[in-house]
C-alpha cells in the first residue's frame, strides 16, 4: 500500500507537516499592523511542492514521487549542540552534523549567546539543504542596526558556510497573549520579544504589581515597533523596538497606554485617558526582567533582632543593576552595619530611599541622581542570608510601602496645545488594541 510505504519512508516528512502547521499558526498570531504583509517578505515555512487537494491517499502518492523540500525554524538555547538542535529541527544528516561540528565558520553557530534563529530548508530524506542563522550583529555599536547572518548550503554535494552582516528593518508588529504562569511564558508563547515583555511591565508597573499580583488569565495587548531580520522578527538584544501602545487586563481592571510625543517633547507613556503613566517616582528600584521577575519578593517588619529592618526584599543575582526610584542627592553611600554596603537618596518633599546589601556602589556622597540612574548592583553585603536588594521608603523618616508612594508621586501632565492631537491619535490606538486582541490565543487549558 502506497501510503503506509510512503509513511515508512518518509516519518520525518510527515512529523514535520504537523510542526509546521502549527508554525503557521504562530505566524498569523503574530499578524503585522497596520499595513498588509506583503506575503513574499513573510518567513516561508510552507512546503515548497504544491499538490492537487483531492484525498491523502493521491496526495501522498503524489507527494511520493516527487522531491520535496521543507523549511523549518528553531532557536538556539543555552547548552545546545549540534546535535540537539538538528534533532528539534528533524534534520537526520550526519554529514551535515560532522560539517557543523568541525567547520570554523559554521562552528560559530553555537559560540557566543543562544537565542539564534535557524532556519533549515531540507529535502525529502532529512538531509539538509541550507541553514541560515540569523544573531545579533558582533559588535555593540551595529546591535541596532545590523545583524549576522551565517548560512550553509549545499552546493554541488559539498557543504559550504559563510557569514556576512545585512541590515535591520523595521516594522509594525501587534501580539496579544493570555498570562497561565508568568508574563514571559506568556509573551513566549504570542512570540513577542523580551524588549517589549519589560517594556510592558515598566509601562504598567504603577496600575500592577507584576511580583506580587498578576493573576493567571491576566491578559494583555500590544502595538509595538519590531526590528526584523529579513522578515523576521529578531529574539536577541535589548534593542528591539519601543511599545507603540498596550493593554492590560488583571483582576478585572483594564489599564491602556501610548507613546505620544508631546511637540518637541522628549515622548512619554499616556493612559488613552490623557493621564500620564510616568511619575517622579518608580514602583521599582529593579528593572523587570526575565531574571529578576523569577525571584521571589517578600516585605518583612522585623528581622531577628535588627530593629527598624523595615522595607521590601528583591531577591537578584549578585550584579543586577540597581537605580534609583526618583530624581534626588545621594545622602549617604558606604558601609553601616547589617546593610552593609547602601546608599541612601534624599528626594524632595522629605521623601528617602534605601538601598542595601550592595556589591558595589557607584555614586558618591552629594551626587544628584535622576529618576531611574544606575546607582550600584545587588548583592550580600552586610546581614544578608542570600543576594538580594533590602529597599526601604521613608516620609518623614516613616517606612512606606514603595508601590503606594509610586502611585500617588507626582504625575506628568498633558500640555492643554496637544490634548486634541492626543484624543485623535488615542482613537486610532484604540482600534489598533481592538484588532490586536482579537489575534487568535492558545486556550487556557484547565479553566
Ligand atoms: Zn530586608
Amino acid at each position: 500500500m502506497r501510503i503506509a510505504g510512503f509513511a515508512a519512508r518518509h516519518p520525518q516528512t510527515l512529523a514535520a507537516s504537523v510542526s509546521i502547521a502549527l508554525a503557521g499558526f504562530a505566524v498569523t498570531a503574530f499578524g503585522v499592523a497596520p499595513q498588509v504583509p506583503d506575503p513574499a517578505a513573510l518567513p516561508q515555512r510552507t512546503i515548497v511542492e504544491s499538490v492537487p487537494t483531492v484525498d491523502l491517499r493521491s496526495q501522498l502518492d503524489a507527494l511520493a514521487d516527487h522531491d520535496l523540500e521543507l523549511f523549518r525554524s528553531e532557536i538556539t538555547r543555552a547548552g545546545d549542540t549540534t546535535d540537539s538542535l538538528l534533532a528539534r529541527l528533524n534534520v537526520s544528516d550526519a554529514r551535515a552534523a560532522a560539517f557543523l561540528r568541525s567547520d570554523p565558520i559554521a562552528r560559530r553557530l553555537f559560540e557566543g549567546r543562544s537565542g539564534k534563529r535557524v532556519q533549515v530548508r531540507v529535502d525529502s530524506h532529512g538531509s539538509l539543504v541550507e541553514l541560515i542563522a540569523r544573531y545579533a550583529a558582533p559588535i555593540v555599536d551595529k546591535l541596532p542596526t545590523q545583524f549576522t547572518r551565517l548560512r550553509v548550503q549545499r552546493i554541488a554535494d559539498q557543504l559550504v558556510a559563510d557569514i556576512t552582516t545585512a541590515p535591520l528593518a523595521s516594522q509594525v508588529l501587534m501580539g496579544s497573549g493570555t498570562v497561565r504562569s508568568s508574563l514571559f511564558n506568556a509573551t513566549d508563547e504570542a512570540g513577542i520579544p523580551d524588549a517589549v515583555a519589560t517594556q510592558l511591565a515598566e509601562i504598567f508597573a504603577n496600575d500592577i504589581d507584576f511580583r506580587r499580583e498578576l493573576k493567571r488569565g491576566a491578559s494583555f495587548s500590544v502595538v509595538y515597533e519590531a526590528l526584523t531580520a529579513e522578515g523576521e522578527p529578531i529574539t536577541w538584544g535589548p534593542v528591539n523596538g519601543r511599545v507603540l501602545a498596550a493593554e492590560f487586563v488583571n483582576k478585572g481592571q483594564t489599564f491602556s497606554a501610548m507613546w505620544f510625543k508631546d511637540g518637541d517633547g522628549k515622548g512619554a507613556y499616556f493612559g488613552l485617558d490623557g493621564q500620564s503613566k510616568q511619575r517622579s517616582f518608580l514602583a521599582s528600584p529593579l528593572e523587570f526582567s526575565r531574571v529578576t521577575s523569577g525571584f521571589a519578593m517578600r516585605m518583612h517588619p522585623i528581622f531577628n533582632n535588627w530593629k527598624q529592618h523595615n522595607g521590601v526584599d528583591y531577591g537578584a543575582p549578585v550584579g543586577t543593576p540597581v537605580r534609583t526610584v526618583g530624581e534626588g542627592v545621594v545622602e549617604f553611600a558606604g558601609w553601616q552595619n547589617g546593610y552593609g554596603n547602601v546608599i541612601q537618596v534624599r528626594h524632595g518633599n522629605e521623601r528617602l530611599t534605601v538601598y542595601a546589601h550592595l556589591s558595589h556602589i557607584d555614586v558618591a556622597k552629594g551626587q544628584h541622581v535622576e529618576q531611574g540612574a544606575i546607582i550600584g548592583a545587588v548583592g550580600q553585603t552586610g546581614w544578608a542570608t542570600g543576594p538580594h536588594l533590602h529597599f526601604e521608603v521613608k516620609i518623614d523618616g516613616l517606612q512606606q510601602d514603595p508601590l503606594l508612594v509610586a502611585q500617588t508621586s507626582e504625575a506628568a501632565v498633558l500640555a492643554p496645545a496637544s490634548k486634541a492631537r492626543f484624543g485623535q491619535l488615542a482613537q486610532s490606538v484604540r482600534v489598533q488594541l481592538n484588532v490586536a486582541e482579537t489575534l487568535p490565543r492558545a486556550p487556557l487549558l484547565g479553566e
